[in-house]
């Protein structure tokens, strides 16, 4: 049977009210980080040096595209990828919570990705072990995709 394996542990999380990435928050100052932080770095922030004063924050999963570039040919090693390549896209989303990450963003069609759209986080394939396992990271696909289609996305 084929498992669902995060890429990093740690990094993002399938929660029963949907994916998320885990990330912090500076009680102090309210200012957020992903992935996870030890303290905080914002220069007019002293709650840096005091401990226990993050918290723990799962952001997600709306988002609005910021920019994006698709990758046409492989990227070298370390990066793993199922054969044949198939050239994605990978963006720059502005999330509700006030952070920009990066991610790749699932769409059959690269034409449609236009910044100011918005996006959705989702949990997904990013290639097929040698167990036959799916090694699972966190993508974002455009939000009228939801609920209409489940592109890409294997059952366990
Ligand atoms: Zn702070």
């Amino acid at each position: 049977m084929t498992q669902r394996i995060p890429v990093i542990e740690g990094l993002f999380a399938e929660l029963p009210e949907g994916p998320r990435l885990l990330g912090s928050r500076c009680a102090h100052c309210a200012t957020p980080y992903f992935p996870r932080s030890p303290v905080c770095h914002h220069p007019d922030c002293d709650a840096g040096r005091i401990e226990n004063r993050m918290e723990d924050v799962a952001f997600g999963p709306s988002g609005v595209l910021y920019s994006h570039a698709v990758q046409n040919y492989p990227p070298p090693p370390p990066a793993k990828f199922d054969e044949p390549y198939q050239p994605y896209a990978v963006g720059m989303i502005d999330l509700a919570e006030g952070l920009r990450v990066l991610g790749r963003i699932a769409t059959d069609d690269f034409s449609k990705l236009q910044g100011g759209m918005p996006v959705e986080l989702i949990v997904d394939r990013l290639y097929r072990d040698g167990d036959g396992n799916d090694v699972v990271t966190w993508q974002f696909r455009p939000a009228e995709a939801a609920g209409h289609r489940n592109q890409g996305r294997r059952k366990p």
